[in-house]
């Protein structure tokens, strides 16, 4: 049986070259990066013309560079990081309805502990608007955290105006980079944030490692005690073998970028196009001009996307319905909610994320299977009612 992976936002496959890159450092050169003879040093070397790597390419300096063990730990040391750095300024943070959960766990917890959350809802492309921002800052606001590029639906915010309003109010600014890395290329000044999240599972790199860029400027409480790794504000030591993964994954994503874009964009637009003409009484969801070029997600009303998803499965189709971590949970998803988008659509959307695997043979099947399973799940749905 065919296999198509179409769920490249969930995680992605290591990189051969990423792999390649990597290998010496499980078994060969292991010294622990803190240890001060050759087999220490050598580990330092690595991780340390990795975060020169990183620095060159994001156009930051080295040591605004934090390694972590992912996204979700990025996150947390930026919001709650900051927050407490920042408590005696200020208690008020703004992030945005359409967050990672990841973003948006940590300003519930901070709400539970003395903080007041201001939560931007988006357009119905959802977009989140700059004078809505604008509007909620105030002189008390120490932070706001926006999303850069959705999970879910792949729609980009307009980072560098966001930042841009937040930092009149003398604000910080964080932007969620996960699913933006190694999709759309960025400099770190141009979008002008202090504080930005990278995971490496995201882009080619392994799961567990990540990384944090913290404009030096900006003070952090850190999260982890222990030793004083990362410049006292990320305990713990090293993942050496992922972080060389990591800026191998970000090299190959900046190198390749205008050819996969151009790739991509034109994969999933003929994609696109081909549902839209073989399956009637489908949504587009989310904003089509702003968007990373390997996302689509499409509602089809009247059945379930847990349904769809699971006889695609059957298929070797590998995609995702609403968010990937909300899965197991029949609850729609709250960024697709957050738009608008009604109840029952929202429970109808498939996202199909595609990725350096995918070519036009996958379209042709995926296609194929899609019509399918769409037009059996709807001659068996009360709700569906052809016209
Ligand atoms: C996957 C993801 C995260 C979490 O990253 P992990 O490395 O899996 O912890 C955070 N934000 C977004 C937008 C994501 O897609």
């Amino acid at each position: 049986m065919k296999k198509v992976y179409l769920d490249h936002n969930a995680t992605t496959p290591v990189h051969p070259e990423v792999m390649e890159a990597m290998k010496p450092y499980f078994m060969d050169e292991f010294g622990n990066p803190s240890s001060l003879h050759g087999y220490g040093r050598k580990s330092r070397v690595a991780i340390e013309s990795a975060r020169e790597k990183i620095a060159g390419i994001f156009k930051c300096l080295p040591q605004e560079i934090i390694f972590t063990s992912g996204g979700t730990e990025s996150n947390n040391l930026a919001i709650k990081g900051i927050a407490w750095a920042r408590k005696n300024m200020g208690r008020h943070i703004i992030t945005s309805t359409i967050e990672h959960h990841a973003v948006l766990e940590p300003f519930h917890y901070l709400e539970r502990n003395g903080f007041e959350a201001t939560f931007l809802e988006p357009d119905s492309n959802g977009r989140i608007s700059v004078d809505d921002l604008k509007n909620a800052l105030r002189t008390d606001t120490i932070l706001v955290s926006i999303i850069h590029a959705n999970n879910e639906t792949g729609t980009i915010q307009d980072i560098a105006e966001l930042a841009l309003i937040t930092h009149k109010t003398g604000a910080l600014f964080h932007t969620d980079a996960v699913q933006s890395t190694g999709k759309i290329p960025y400099e770190i000044d141009k979008l002008g944030v202090d504080i930005l999240s990278v995971s490496g599972h995201k882009l080619y790199a392994p799961k567990g490692v990540g990384l944090l860029y913290l404009n030096k400027k900006v003070k952090i409480q850190q999260l982890n005690h222990g030793g004083s790794h990362e410049s006292n504000r990320r305990a713990g030591t090293e993942n050496v073998p992922g972080i060389v993964g990591l800026a191998k994954a970000i090299e190959i994503a900046w190198r390749d970028m205008d050819e996969e874009t151009e790739r991509l964009t034109k994969l999933t637009g003929i994609f696109t196009e081909e549902v839209k003409k073989r399956i009637p009484d489908i949504t587009i969801i989310g904003d089509q001009k702003h968007r990373v070029p390997n996302t689509v997600s499409i509602a089809f009303s009247a059945v379930e996307g847990e349904s769809i998803l699971l006889s695609l499965d059957l298929k070797g189709i590998a995609v995702s319905a609403g968010s990937a971590c909300a899965s197991g949970e029949t609850e729609p998803s709250h960024v697709i909610l957050a738009m608008g988008v009604p109840p029952e659509l929202a429970q109808a959307t498939i996202r199909f994320s595609f990725g350096r695997l995918n070519d036009f043979s996958d379209i042709d099947y995926v296609l194929d299977a899609l019509e399918k399973e769409v037009d059996r799940l709807r001659s068996i749905s009360p709700l569906y009612h052809n016209s």
